[in-house]
């Protein structure tokens, strides 16, 4: 190897190490280190640093106007809306044998998400395998998929899928297509066709306090844009259930960790595995490959009686325009 490539592959060698320490840098140290980069240099001290700067190009600074930023171990920990919350996998049971179709956790969903009618987040179906079997109540949020067939279609990254298992809807990003509403299998999504009409629940709300983040997808929903159960992930965040558990008086929703192996309705906190053990939990319509974080338990040994909920029911017609 001739002297010249020896000289070539150390500098090289040395730009690489310079630039990792930069990568080092990055989050929240870097803006401090750019803005230093692009900054005149007002004096020479004679000892150089080559850089690569914002734009992407290598630069050659005064060594004395980099300043180093250590690399925080609470970096990490930060929370970070597309990242959501770190070492946590939020999961959902819902026990089929003790759903009347109360509807309560619909109606605090919709209060709290500023939402009505066909565009409701849960929805309640009434479910029955066959003629000789009995029908049940069948409560269907956003299943928080694994393998989100939305998060893929979507083109300009508006719905994201978080490494604590929330799939999200940045409304401020989402320019309406619907593609993610014919990706999803579970049909969940609903798009606001017009301004929502919060109708009587609209009385009681605040709008005062709300700016729209990506955590707070459709807070209040936004005109032509796509909307769905997000697991309320402002609640979350302050160690609270979701809305829709904490609002069932009947125990259906168990919300919890599942890197933990823990569930609660607010009543009682169970140990994930075994209860889906215990009770043959299931995901719904597993086999496409979606990997739901919902878990059901079947409507077995029935807490309730079915007929008791169908005064509440509703047909909704979700996706279709209104004429
Ligand atoms: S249920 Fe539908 S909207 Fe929710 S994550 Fe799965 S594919 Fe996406
Ligand atoms: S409607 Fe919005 S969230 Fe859905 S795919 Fe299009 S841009 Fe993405």
């Amino acid at each position: 190897m001739g002297k010249e490539n020896k000289n070539t592959r150390r500098k090289f060698l040395d730009k690489g190490l310079k630039l990792g320490f930069i990568t080092a840098l990055s989050g929240f140290g870097i803006s401090k280190v750019a803005s230093k980069l692009n900054a005149t240099p007002n004096h020479d001290s004679g000892s150089k640093m080559e850089l690569m700067n914002t734009n992407g190009d290598i630069i050659q600074v005064d060594s004395t106007d980099v300043t180093p930023v250590e690399h925080s171990s609470d970096h990490d920990k930060k929370y970070n809306v597309r990242e959501g919350m770190p070492n946590r996998k939020f999961v959902m049971v819902v026990d089929l044998a003790k759903c009347k179709n109360a509807l309560a956790c619909q109606s605090a969903c919709n209060k709290h998400h500023y939402v009505t009618g066909d565009n409701a987040w849960i929805k309640v179906y009434n479910m029955q395998e066959s003629k000789d079997t009995a029908p049940y109540w069948m409560p269907v949020t956003c299943q928080h998929c694994d393998q989100p067939a939305c998060v893929t279609v979507c083109p300009v990254d508006a719905t994201f899928k978080r490494k604590d298992g929330l799939v999200l809807i940045d409304n401020e990003r989402c320019i309406g297509c619907r593609f993610c509403m014919a990706a999803c299998p579970y049909s969940i999504r609903v798009f606001n066709w017009s301004e929502p009409d919060q109708g009587e629940i609209y009385v009681d709300m605040d709008m005062s306090h709300h700016t729209p983040t990506p955590e707070h997808a459709g807070k209040p929903s936004k005109m032509g844009t796509v909307d769905k159960c997000d697991f309320c992930p402002h609640a979350i965040k302050n160690n609270e259930l979701p809305h829709c558990v904490t609002a069932c008086p009947n125990g259906v929703f168990y919300f919890g960790d599942k890197y933990e192996d823990t569930v609660t309705n607010g009543d009682e906190s169970l140990r994930l595995s075994k209860l889906l053990e215990d009770k043959a939990g299931y995901r719904y319509m597993e086999a496409l490959g979606t990997e739901p974080s919902v878990y059901y338990l079947p409507p077995t040994d029935r807490l309730v009686d079915f007929n008791d909920g169908l005064e509440n029911y509703t047909e909704y017609e979700s996706v279709a325009k209104p004429e």
